[in-house]
């Protein structure tokens, strides 16, 4: 397939199953919008379960082949990969930018994930270890083996729909699995560039196969077909829940990497340049597109006048326009994610949030073709707003006084979801309190977001089940198979 004239007309998009590209034939065909003036720039297939089936299938037979071969031979064609990637930049980071909506820089800094998250897979292959356990009986040893799981399905979101396809394909990959890719709707075009960039540095065919459509449709295909032994999927709660259900009947091994609500606190001895400054770049990198943005700031009565005066003129300085020309925001991905942010903000005020800083959709002028949001700050009074209770996943900030850190954090608490939590505070037994009290996966102290490779990505309650990254995340592409070996 080709995407070097992508953004100049209208490429008619391909799956990509067991080594070959199938054009749309006799499909329906979705629309790919460029966010940012509404272009319609591809065309993708509206797969089918008959397509799920045929790239499990493939996936399946390829992968026993895959898995036989030394780890490091595995690892190897990862890191192959992931130079390719380095090689493609400027290509692979326009792509996103022209499909998704951020501006070029973070694309550029999207494509640097990519190559991280398989580099350090590719190191993980040295790595599969198991265990040896002495038997209670003479002659004996257990044996608990590290084999991979198999055909694993992969189901990504919008927001990074680069890094998050390297972020599960590379640890599948390593550990001996075939890889099928759900790509999203909105954003597949990079992971179908993936695709292309795997199949050029001699990945076998079947290992890594694209599919495209609804979720609804053919992802749920393949969450309940009998061929998948693992789904790993990256998006919305919502979603998440049907998944879980869908996957049920056939007891499905689940990784389910949700929506999130940070609680960002600021204490009074915080450093409050620091913390205004990470609190813009939590809430507003991506147009606030982050499963760990800044989604709620609480902030302690001695300092919230400095940092609300301070954050509002921050938010009001950024830039907004062509992604392409690295503003500081470019568009929301879509006319309905605005949609969304506007039936929030209303719900919001509705329940008695005070406007500060109204930014909200912007159609006019240079604005008024593509998905704009301005950055739009409010003052809510209570925990049970829908702005603090809700996902905004956008550039929407609520602010919350607070009188202390025990008040804090038992509104943190106050929230079904746990991904990550941020703390602003030179106080060391509030740090190290933190962590014990709040019921979060990953927690950031005097900083913004921005995980690495090695940690553990995992959200709490109903931010997911699973986790991704480091030797954790490894893992869990792995089962464990135990071996009882006896001998005279
Ligand atoms: P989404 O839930 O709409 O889609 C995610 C994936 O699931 C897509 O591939 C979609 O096609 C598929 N899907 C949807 N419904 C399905 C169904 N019934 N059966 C099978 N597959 C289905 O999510 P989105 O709108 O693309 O992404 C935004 C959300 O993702 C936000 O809530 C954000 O917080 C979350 N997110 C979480 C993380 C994390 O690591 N926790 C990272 C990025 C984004």
């Amino acid at each position: 397939m080709n995407f070097e004239d992508i953004g100049s007309g209208r490429l008619a998009a391909s799956m990509f199953i067991n080594g070959q590209w199938l054009d749309a034939g006799k499909h329906q065909t979705i629309d790919v919008e460029n966010p940012a003036n509404e272009q319609i720039i591809a065309t993708i297939p509206e797969g089918t379960p008959d397509d799920a089936d045929q790239a499990l299938n493939a996936a399946k037979q390829a992968q026993v082949a895959w898995a036989r071969q030394p780890a490091i031979e595995r690892g190897k064609m990862v890191l192959a990969l992931a130079r390719a990637v380095i090689a493609h930049k400027d290509e692979y980071a326009r792509l996103i930018t022209l499909e998704q909506g951020k501006p070029l820089n973070q694309a550029y800094g999207e494509v640097g994930a990519v190559e991280n998250f398989l580099r350090y897979a590719a190191e993980n292959a040295r790595r599969i270890e198991g265990d040896i356990i002495p038997s209670d009986n003479p002659n004996e040893e257990i044996h608990i083996r590290r084999v991979p799981r198999g055909v694993v399905v992969g189901l990504t979101a919008w927001n990074y729909p680069a890094a998050l396809v390297a972020r599960k394909l590379g640890p599948a990959l390593v550990a001996g699995n075939a890889f099928v890719l759900l790509a999203h709707e909105n954003t597949p075009l990079s992971g179908l560039f993936l695709a292309r960039l795997a199949d050029q540095v001699g990945l076998p065919k079947g290992l890594f196969n694209v599919v495209t459509g609804r979720g609804a449709v053919i992802g749920q295909a393949m969450v309940e077909h009998p061929i998948t032994n693992l789904v790993t999927m990256t998006g919305s709660t919502l979603a998440g829940k049907k998944i879980f259900a869908a996957g049920a009947e056939e007891l499905k091994v689940l990784h389910l990497e949700l929506g999130g609500k940070a609680p960002f606190i600021v204490m009074e001895d915080a450093d409050i340049d620091k913390a205004v400054d990470a609190a813009v770049i939590a809430r507003y990198t991506n147009c606030g597109q982050i499963c760990t943005c800044n989604e709620r700031m609480y902030l302690h009565r001695a300092i919230a006048d400095e940092f609300t005066e301070k954050f509002i003129a921050k938010s009001a300085a950024l830039s907004i326009g062509d992604p392409m020309l690295n503003p500081d925001m470019g568009p929301k991905v879509s006319g309905l994610e605005v949609q969304k942010l506007d039936e929030m903000l209303q719900a919001g005020i509705d329940a008695g949030a005070e406007v500060l800083l109204k930014g909200g959709s912007l159609n006019d002028g240079q604005y008024e073709k593509g998905h704009w949001y301005a950055p739009t700050v409010l003052e809510v009074k209570d925990n049970q707003s829908p702005l603090i209770q809700n996902e905004v996943f956008g550039p929407i900030a609520p602010i919350l006084r607070i009188d202390d850190f025990e008040q804090a954090i038992a509104m943190a608490n106050d929230s079904k979801f746990g991904l990550s939590a941020y703390l602003f505070t030179k106080d060391i037994s509030r740090l190290m309190r933190l962590p014990q009290d709040l019921k979060f996966g990953e927690i950031y102290f005097n900083r913004a977001n921005g995980e690495q490779v090695q940690g553990f990505h995992s959200g709490w309650g109903h931010s997911g089940l699973g986790g991704e990254d480091g030797k954790y995340g490894f893992d869990g592409y792995l089962h464990k198979q135990t071996v009882y070996l006896s001998w005279d």
